[in-house]
């Protein structure tokens, strides 16, 4: 079980950092319960379903996991 870290990537088996990949974006997870729930689930975290939304505010994903539209 990892650490919750907001300067990572809570993607799983991700753990990309702004750190380790310089000008990588990360992307806060949505104030809106519905909407980070999705992100949960499209994430593949469990870990991140027990906590609540201003943690989950903390946590980030970064720009691999999101579909260019
Ligand atoms: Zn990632």
């Amino acid at each position: 079980m990892s650490r919750p870290c907001g300067l990572k990537c809570a993607y799983v088996n991700c753990g990309k950092s702004a750190r380790s990949d310089s000008g990588l974006k990360l992307f806060r997870f949505p104030k809106d319960v519905n909407t980070s729930r999705q992100w949960i689930s499209n994430c593949g975290n469990l870990n991140l379903l027990h906590l609540d939304v201003a943690d989950l505010y903390k946590m980030r994903i970064c720009e691999h996991h999101f579909e260019k539209k």
